[in-house]
């Protein structure tokens, strides 16, 4: 009677632990089969975007970003400066920011001043664009802190160079706003759904914060051009 129960256990248990590892494997196969990476036929034009190292290298990163969202600072602040140090500071890849200003009239106002800053000087709209990141509060970051004055007195303290009149009149009248348009038109080109979203050349990543993904995009895209 007891050995017969204890069977009847470790047959339950062994079917336990059998349909573990179907599902187990079911779930590998969905995602290798789901395979996250959506692939487009051709890259999003750079030319008109701002592009930070090699602009010759065969390998380009694309940051869908917005400077009012939270995980686009996150990903500035811990997975950009490995990408930078591995591949654009070496030469291999190049780096674009496309404005995709989801989290409304502040994200518009601050894609507006980066635009300006970037048709003023190139490298003052990298120096810009770390510190509009900087500026975004830990904590609570929904409420309001991009304004024009922020904006303004950051140029000042920052890229003094710039013509800090200019970008105040170009906030004002909203002259970069067809670029920012230009962005939004890549945002919806390009199935944009959250922010930020990094593409590697025509290869769209499925978790922008999967290091490890990342890398072997770019190892597999550079291995592609050789
Ligand atoms: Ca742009």
């Amino acid at each position: 009677m007891k050995n017969n129960k204890l069977a009847k256990h470790l047959v339950m248990y062994t079917l336990v632990i059998v349909g573990l590892f179907v599902l187990l494997f079911a779930l590998t196969q969905m995602t290798e089969d789901a395979g996250g990476q959506v692939t487009f036929e051709e890259p999003p034009t750079l030319d008109d975007q701002p592009t930070l190292g090699n602009a010759n290298a065969e390998v380009s990163i694309i940051e869908f970003g917005d400077y009012k969202c939270p995980a686009c600072k996150a990903w500035h602040e811990q997975i950009f400066p490995q990408i930078k140090e591995a591949y654009i500071d070496t030469e291999q890849a190049n780096f674009a920011y496309i404005n995709t200003p989801f989290h409304g009239e502040e994200s518009q106002l601050a894609a507006l001043a980066a635009e300006s800053v970037w048709a003023q000087d190139e490298q003052d709209f990298w120096i810009f664009h770390d510190e509009v990141f900087k500026k975004q509060p830990q904590q609570n970051h929904d409420d309001s802190w991009v304004t024009p004055e922020v904006l303004l007195n950051m140029a000042k303290e920052h890229t003094p160079e710039l013509d800090i009149d200019r970008l105040e009149d170009d906030l004002q009248k909203q002259v970069h706003l067809p670029q920012v348009e230009e962005d939004m038109r890549l945002v919806q080109e390009y199935n944009i759904e959250f922010t930020p979203s990094i593409m590697i050349n025509d290869t769209l990543v499925e978790d922008p914060f999967d290091i490890e993904a990342i890398v072997s995009t770019i190892e597999k895209e550079l291995e592609e051009q050789d």
